[in-house]
């Protein structure tokens, strides 16, 4: 309860808050190194996070106009999208890390590892977290101006037991876990007194689910088996190894165009990577997935596979800070995540003041509200009553034009009404009723919320928070008080979020499928370098960069390091 030292910072001695803990002292201005001298001048901005919607926040933001605190239990961004490839020791850990103080000092801003594990948004204030090495917890308050909430997100268990036998792929620790059991396993497979049955139980590989990443682990895992094993363990080993990805749906990479998944579906064949299609995992054992899966009539078999490791890699659920926002705010509606409006505040949290962004939010557009009050207007103006409501094609324009204004993100979805009116118009009197254009605003509504949970939406959302709250600082002296409502001007001052899809893309196994907004693109080599260059280009540092390219240099004259260090 005293003055605790928290590295650079100070905590007040005065308890406050619900739960009356210590509370972070506010920041000193950069140029004030006087202790305790309170800085009013700027607002306090506390990010929560240091992944991609975080760390592009903190590349976007001008440090003049806030003071910056980070925090978060990893001290280090990771650069995800390479990280099946540290499995298997085709890259190195470090390679795909680079220290968020590094890119904190940046912004003059300071950093906290620690959790956060509630926001108390009346007062300002966001309990966190952090062990002590004694092993007991500190608790204690960090007061904010500005929030973002970037916390990401965790593996989704679908409630299925046995997960703890399982290994996941989301941070580096994951990573360095699974090359350990990987090359484990083939050393417990040389050992002399291993029998048959256990040396293919322990060289099976099971990947629970057919997205990008557990595709791409298993397009790791094939190479390194094809490639290193037979170099450096006993032959025979290789004719014992199998590698089987078990997947709910009928393809694997179902969210990308069908022509990529049929092809990264036929490369795993050839490499004989087992795919097993419309199969659901209900339990994991300590040596056995079990596993119903349907055949061509749709009658469901159990059955089981034995493993030596099993990822689970089955898409993202909420962390747990994500739930409590949710479920503190009476306007959220949306349990998978935090919802927003399109200039990503938080709904329901005092307006302008906390933002959120990347795979912990999603965006809730109300184009389907906005319509309706457009609606209405019309009805009005030609003396007609709402219920019975009909609008006719050139009144749907007008209606189109001004939400496409307001949410440009809807203009693909819009257009899908019009076709649907030239349809009407031949088979109906050429009106739209109220109850049919509500059902397709509707149908709109949902499929533009689910944005992606991807490191691209995070990154553009990062970048457009970053230069929106740059912008945002420096208005708000020139704006009179009465165009201020409620001290919130992003209306006013800057755009609404747009998101712009750039493609996906992802590794086969020696192979890369590109999908670049409706084109799709597979191949061999070539792609895969195309692959590699992409996301050399987005790595987060010149450093990070340079270790990329020592890496597939060292491998591609000695191989991948073997070792289980
Ligand atoms: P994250 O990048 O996950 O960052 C969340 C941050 O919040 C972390 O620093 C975490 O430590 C911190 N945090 C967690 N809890 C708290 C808390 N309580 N308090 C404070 N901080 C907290 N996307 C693509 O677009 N392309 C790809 O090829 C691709 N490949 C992927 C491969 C793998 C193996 C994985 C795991 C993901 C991949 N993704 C890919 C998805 C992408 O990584 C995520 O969509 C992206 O990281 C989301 O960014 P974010 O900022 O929302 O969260």
């Amino acid at each position: 309860t005293g003055d605790i030292e928290i590295s650079e910072l100070a905590l007040n001695p005065r308890l406050g808050g619900p739960k009356n803990l210590p509370i972070l002292e506010r920041y000193l201005d950069d140029e004030d190194s006087e202790i305790g001298k309170v800085s009013m001048t700027k607002p306090h901005l506390v990010i929560l996070g240091s992944g991609w919607g975080a760390v592009a926040v903190l590349k976007n933001i001008s440090p003049k106009d806030y003071h910056i605190t980070v925090i978060s239990p990893q001290n280090h961004f990771l650069f995800t999208p390479m990280l099946p490839s540290a499995t298997v020791g085709t890259l190195e850990f470090r390679s795909l890390v680079e220290p968020i103080r590094r890119i904190v000092a940046k912004v003059r801003g300071h950093y906290l590892e620690a959790s956060a594990e509630k926001v108390e948004f009346s007062e300002r204030l966001i309990e966190v977290s952090q062990p002590s090495r004694s092993g007991e917890e500190l608790r204690f308050y960090v007061p904010y101006d500005r929030l973002v909430v970037a916390v990401g997100s965790q593996s989704n268990t679908h409630g299925v037991e046995g997960l703890q036998h399982c290994n996941f792929l989301k941070t580096i620790e994951d990573a360095r876990d699974i090359r350990r059991k990987v090359i484990g396993n083939l050393e417990l497979a040389c050992l002399p007194g291993t029998s048959e049955e256990e040396r293919k139980r322990l060289l099976s590989f099971v990947v629970c689910g057919g997205g990008p990443t557990g595709v791409e682990f298993a397009a790791e895992l094939y190479d390194l088996l094809n490639e290193d094993l037979t170099m450096v363990y006993p032959r025979v080993l290789r004719n014992l190894v199998s590698v089987h990805v078990v997947q709910s749906q009928g393809h694997i990479l179902n969210t990308y165009d069908e022509k990529i998944s049929t092809y990264a579906q036929e490369r795993f064949k050839k490499d004989s990577i087992d795919v097993l299609t419309n199969a659901r995992v209900s339990r994991v054992l300590e040596d056995r997935v079990i596993f119903t899966q349907k055949d061509e009539d749709g009658v469901a078999h159990t059955k089981e596979l034995p493993y030596g490791l099993c990822l689970w890699s089955t898409g993202v659920a909420q962390c747990e800070v994500t739930k409590d926002i949710v479920n503190s705010l009476e306007s959220q509606k949306n349990r998978r995540a935090i919802e927003t409006d399109t200039h990503l505040r938080v709904i329901g949290a005092p307006l302008g003041e906390v933002y959120a962004v990347g795979d912990c939010s999603t965006v809730r557009t109300n184009v389907t509200e906005h319509i309706v009050e457009f609606l209405k207007s019309y009805a009005i103006k030609s003396n007609k009553i709402v219920e019975d409501c009909s609008v006719t094609f050139q009144q749907w324009r007008d209606i189109a034009m001004n939400i496409k204004r307001r949410f440009p993100q809807a203009a693909e979805h819009l257009k899908r009404v019009d076709y649907l009116f030239t349809e009407y118009d031949t088979n109906k009197s050429g009106t739209l009723d109220f109850d049919e254009l509500t059902h397709l605003l509707q149908d709109i509504d949902r499929k533009m919320t689910s944005l992606p949970a991807t490191a691209q939406r995070a990154h553009q959302q990062g970048q457009y928070l970053g230069r929106k709250l740059t912008k945002l600082a420096r208005v708000r002296e020139t704006l009179a008080m009465d165009e201020i409502v409620s001290g919130d001007i992003d209306d006013l001052a800057y755009r609404a979020f747009e998101y712009h899809h750039l493609g996906s893309l992802a590794y086969v196994g020696n192979a890369a499928v590109f999908d670049l907004n409706g084109y799709s693109f597979v191949g061999g080599l070539v792609a895969m370098y195309l692959w590699r260059s992409v996301y050399f280009a987005q790595s987060v540092s010149f450093r990070t960069r340079a270790l990329l390219f020592m890496d597939w240099l060292t491998r591609g004259l000695f191989g991948r390091d073997m070792t289980q260090i």
